[in-house]
């Protein structure tokens, strides 16, 4: 059996995750926020004092555990949802994410999922190069002021202390850091589609997203097999 995949990606604070929740709920998918991965794998590093700028520090991965549960990203057996989100793992985060063997074995764990599960995945590279073949590729973004504003939000939301001025700056460094590593970084993927939500709220996205989406579906359904490959037999 085929699996379908909606692809989310954008920078930090776009809405991406509030959306794909949101649309995994609608179409009954299971919601795969690949952030929170590399966020978790930020804190064990920092637990276990490893050299964070050292990609060979990483090979506790191998033996690491990690698991979503009803939304719920279960480290070694450890529900980490606040500590995910602690200051000193989303500044440590970007640059453990540009480590090859961190990447290739996240990636591996995120396409296993998806291997079994309809999803809709959110990140950075999930259009480009988790799930290349995604029903449906998004792009969203939004200026820096408006993804500061939405992280304080949700920060405030989960009781994280939380300094707006701060968050920004966070947020600028990063976007440079995500979209200058050289091994899968955050771009466009060709046949995504760019949605800018500065002007939007999230219910707006989420119902447009859903639109899309099923139209996809539809027309992929519609679409018997020998027509949507290079089917050798003309008439
Ligand atoms: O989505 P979130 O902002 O929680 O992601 C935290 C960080 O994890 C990003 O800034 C990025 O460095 C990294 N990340 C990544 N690839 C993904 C998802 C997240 O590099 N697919």
């Amino acid at each position: 059996m085929k699996y379908r995949a909606l692809a989310i990606d954008g920078p930090a604070g776009a809405g991406k995750s509030s959306v794909a929740k949101m649309l995994a709920k609608q179409l009954n998918y299971t919601y795969v926020d690949t952030g929170a991965m590399y966020r978790a794998a930020t804190l064990k590093a920092l637990a276990l004092k490893v050299d964070l700028d050292n990609p060979e520090s990483f090979s506790f991965l191998d033996n690491t555990k990690m698991e979503f549960m009803h939304e719920v990203l279960y480290l070694d057996g450890k529900d980490v949802t606040i500590a995910i989100r602690s200051n000193s793992v989303s500044n440590n985060v970007s640059v453990v994410a540009s480590h090859i063997p961190v990447r290739n074995r996240l990636v591996a764990l995120q396409q296993k999922i998806a291997d079994k599960n309809h999803v809709v995945m959110d990140g950075r590279d999930i259009g480009t190069v988790v799930l290349p073949n995604a029903d449906l590729k998004i792009f969203l973004t939004a200026s820096v002021e408006e993804r500061a504003k939405r992280r304080h939000a949700e920060n405030v939301s989960l009781g994280i202390d939380s300094d707006l001025e701060r968050l920004k700056k966070e947020i600028e460094r990063r976007d440079q850091i995500d979209s200058s590593r050289s091994y899968n970084p955050l771009r466009v993927a060709k046949d995504a589609i760019f949605v800018d939500t500065s002007a939007m709220d999230l219910g707006e996205v989420t119902a447009m997203i859903y639109d899309l989406y099923k139209k996809k579906i539809d027309e992929k359904e519609e679409q018997p097999e020998w027509k949507t490959t290079n089917n050798p037999i003309k008439n």
